[in-house]
């Protein structure tokens, strides 16, 4: 069983095949956490993870997304329900325009989350700086180590912001960019049961054949961080999803195959 902990099915790529797509996951047990990226995709994946068994929703504003929209926290209030397992995408990406904003929004989904109860899903592009002294800033305001603040998603820093993270309580999120750029040094000390799964697909797909990315791909991103870590793919599954299920507050064990 996997946990697919950043996936996007909601995005026009997956529009004509959506439904397949999640009966796929259903299918082999692949558990999928889709990421809002403003507020009518949040609304979107609430929709899906209450459509869906095993499918699960986080809403947020990404980055890249406050230059044509503006953050309010009540707005995402609204459409919260059980389902809603994190706040993000959030974070700074310097690709991006104006910084200012970015940060000052950012600020306000960690008071969201705080606020609901939830842990942070994080998009750092450039920006692991910026984003580890705001998250110092707001210490009190993350779950810490023992609950879990969040992850780190598509984790490409090096050892320094690894351990910089996980000691302000985040989990690691290792997608198919482990095999565009060199992690291992980084990714061989991260402890496992801080390492968390995902493909941020349709983006980033692992396989040279097939661009278009999907939840069940992460069997190959667990493949590689298995042997990167040298235990079992089957082992790296099992503990990365009860990692997730761990940080996300799923208790129950939840059989996808029964309906
Ligand atoms: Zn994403």
């Amino acid at each position: 069983m996997f946990f697919d902990t950043h996936a996007h099915l909601n995005f026009k790529d997956f529009y004509s095949d959506r439904e397949e797509v999640a009966e796929r996951c259903k299918k082999k047990g692949v558990h999928v956490l889709n990421v809002g990226t403003d507020l009518e995709s949040s609304k979107e994946v609430v929709k899906m993870a209450k459509e869906h068994k095993g499918f699960y929703a986080s809403i947020g504003l990404h980055p890249l997304y406050v230059k044509s929209a503006d953050f309010s926290g009540e707005d995402y209030k609204k459409i919260f329900s059980r389902e809603v397992l994190a706040v993000g995408e959030t974070g700074i990406d310097k690709k991006g325009e104006n910084i200012k904003k970015q940060e000052e929004i950012f600020r306000e989904q960690i008071d969201l989350a705080h606020e609901l109860g939830v842990p942070l899903i994080l998009h750092c592009r450039r920006a692991h700086n910026e984003i580890t002294e705001i998250l110092k800033e707001k210490k009190e305001k993350l779950g810490g180590k023992e609950r879990g603040s969040g992850v780190i998603h598509c984790f490409t820093g090096g050892k320094k912001d690894a351990r910089e993270y996980l000691e302000l309580g985040f989990y690691i999120g290792l997608n198919g960019i482990i095999f565009k750029m060199d992690l291992e040094g980084a990714i061989k000390e991260i402890p496992l049961e801080r390492l968390l799964l995902e493909t941020d697909c349709p983006f980033l797909s692992p396989r040279s054949d097939i661009k278009r990315n999907e939840p069940l791909f992460i069997e190959y991103i667990a493949k590689e961080v298995a042997r990167i870590k040298g235990i079992s793919k089957r082992d790296m599954a099992n503990t990365t999803t009860e990692n997730a299920k761990k940080l996300f507050g799923i208790r129950q064990k939840t059989s996808l195959l029964v309906k």
